[in-house]
């Protein structure tokens, strides 16, 4: 199971097996390519619940003696995004591994200003009224998302602890 507060005490070693295997199996009931390159890039995301930038997965993505070439990162990003293994934080010009990969949806994030910790949500209910909206103006969504910045229950607590 997937962690849906992430910032709660967890055991994110599961976070990471249920993420890989269930892209694993969305590729391939998709008949795409989960290539070496693809899932260590997702690995990397799902080391914690941070959202890490393009720039810090080319740095660990190098094997030491040489870095990973950033077009290869992009396009396996690409992949992955299109895919929807991954969202973008635009705010952040961050990626996160999504925890509901299977079906579109519009992910709403809840973005730890503290820590770094990202939720995601399917806001299914404004996803509904934005497409009423759009279909009202005409406009063709492309990609939404819905970023939300504020404090986790972890580091509340940590602050209200600290003043006590
Ligand atoms: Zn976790
Ligand atoms: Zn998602
Ligand atoms: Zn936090």
């Amino acid at each position: 199971m997937i962690h849906n507060q992430p910032w709660r005490d967890h055991n994110h070693g599961d976070c990471v097996q249920e993420a890989i295997s269930r892209a694993t199996a969305l590729c391939a009931a998709r008949n795409v390519r989960l290539t070496a390159l693809r899932r260590r890039v997702l690995e990397i995301l799902w080391q914690s619940h941070v959202p890490l930038s393009a720039y810090a997965i080319l740095a660990q993505l190098g094997d030491g003696a040489r870095p990973a070439a950033p077009p290869t990162v992009y396009r396996a990003l690409d992949f992955l995004l299109e895919q929807g293994l991954v969202h973008k934080v635009e705010h952040l010009n961050a990626y996160m591994g999504c925890p509901m990969p299977e079906h579109p949806h519009l992910a709403a994030i809840f973005l730890c200003e503290h820590c770094g910790c990202a939720a995601e949500i399917d806001a299914a209910g404004l996803a509904a009224e934005i497409g009423a909206a759009a279909a009202e103006q005409d406009f063709a969504i492309r990609r939404q998302t819905v970023e939300i910045s504020g404090a986790c229950s972890r580091c509340r607590e940590q602050r209200a602890g600290t003043r006590a």
